[in-house]
């Protein structure tokens, strides 16, 4: 069973394609830079030597379709769907630069938009599968410097609960998880030796466990924040 994996050279994805792989799911990953990419892929794979691992760098804000086309050519019926990639550029909308919504837009939104209309068709004739749509409390409500990110992460959301409407018939479950602060690079320098924020393991563990479900149940809505609220 394979399960693809975007933005998966590092952070909340790596964990997700680790957690994955020690529990004997094949794996298609993907990212922008080969280089982080590929080392990523040769280290899960020198650690689970058992499962099979592709890797192919795209970049998902124009080249979602490609890289649907990529997993398709390689004869391959995701059971799984992680759509993960995201950048995070803080900002207000009042002064934000021009174009910060259009970038946010076209990595978080359109890349899954697009890679999950190219491999559905396939997920529909198999009539089974899971979708997961990574989103953010974000998502949920505004936050200070929230701006074109949070709009962004809004309509990943919107794109979520709808797609969750249509797959029902199709027997397709489709979960949005909502994270809070998780520690990943993205918070640069940040100091978690209180564990003030998530591991991205933490997110990983939940999207293994809403996957092991009967076929019968659905989770439809993952929210996680830092057992000691936003920061
Ligand atoms: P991260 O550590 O910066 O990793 C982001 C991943 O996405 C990397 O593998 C990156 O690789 C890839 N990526 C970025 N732009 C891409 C593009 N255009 N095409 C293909 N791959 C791309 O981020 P993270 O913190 O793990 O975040 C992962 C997801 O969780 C994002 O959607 C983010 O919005 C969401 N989230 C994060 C937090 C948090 O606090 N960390 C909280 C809530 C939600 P390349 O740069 O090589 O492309």
């Amino acid at each position: 069973m394979y399960v693809v994996i975007t933005g998966a050279s590092k952070g909340i994805g790596k964990a997700i394609a680790k957690e994955f792989a020690e529990n004997g799911y094949n794996l298609l990953l993907c990212s922008r830079n080969e280089i982080d990419l590929n080392k990523t892929a040769e280290e899960l794979q020198t650690q689970f030597s058992s499962v099979n691992i592709k890797a192919k760098a795209f970049d998902l804000s124009k080249q979602a379709k490609e890289f649907g086309q990529w997993v398709l050519d390689n004869n391959i019926t995701p059971k799984i769907l992680v759509n993960n990639a995201g950048v995070f550029e803080p900002g207000n909308v009042y002064n934000e630069p021009d174009g910060l919504l259009e970038k946010q837009i076209e990595t978080n939104l359109y890349s899954a938009y697009h890679l999950t209309r190219k491999l559905l068709p396939k997920m529909m004739e198999a009539a089974t599968g899971h979708i997961f749509n990574i989103c953010s409390v974000a998502s949920l409500q505004a936050y200070p410097n929230g701006g074109a990110y949070s709009i962004s992460k809004f309509a990943m959301a919107g794109f979520s609960k709808n797609l969750r409407q249509e797959m029902m018939p199709h027997n397709i479950k489709v979960t949005t998880v909502y994270p809070g602060a998780v520690f990943t690079k993205s918070w640069g320098n940040f100091d978690n030796s209180s564990n003030r924020i998530m591991e991205a393991e933490d997110i990983a563990k939940m999207i293994y466990a809403a996957s092991q479900l009967s076929a019968g149940a659905c989770v439809e809505e993952i929210v996680l924040r830092p057992q000691q609220g936003d920061l």
